[in-house]
């Protein structure tokens, strides 16, 4: 299930992230073949679903994850025309 639209979908439609770090800190980073331990959500790679899961603070639901998660990194990838990093 997607953590964006909360529509069903399978893997192969969907991407999986998982909490970990980046440059800016605590962030949901994409998990593209699946390996990374720990829990992991699958999202539509979507701008529109990410902002759903973010305005959803879906991320640190479904990760475990008590605290605030970057999604530049996720963003960007998604979308590189998004990239507002100054
Ligand atoms: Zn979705």
């Amino acid at each position: 299930m997607c953590v964006g639209c909360r529509e069903r979908a399978t893997a192969l439609e969907l991407i999986r992230v998982v909490a970990g770090s980046d440059a800016h800190g605590p962030a949901v980073v994409p998990d593209p073949d699946g390996t990374a331990h720990g829990r992991g959500a699958h999202l539509h790679p979507t701008i529109a679903c990410l902002d759903l899961a973010v305005r959803r603070r879906a991320f640190p639901r479904a990760l475990r994850f008590a605290g605030g998660l970057d999604v530049t990194t996720l963003r960007t990838m998604i979308d590189p025309s998004t990239d507002t990093t100054p």
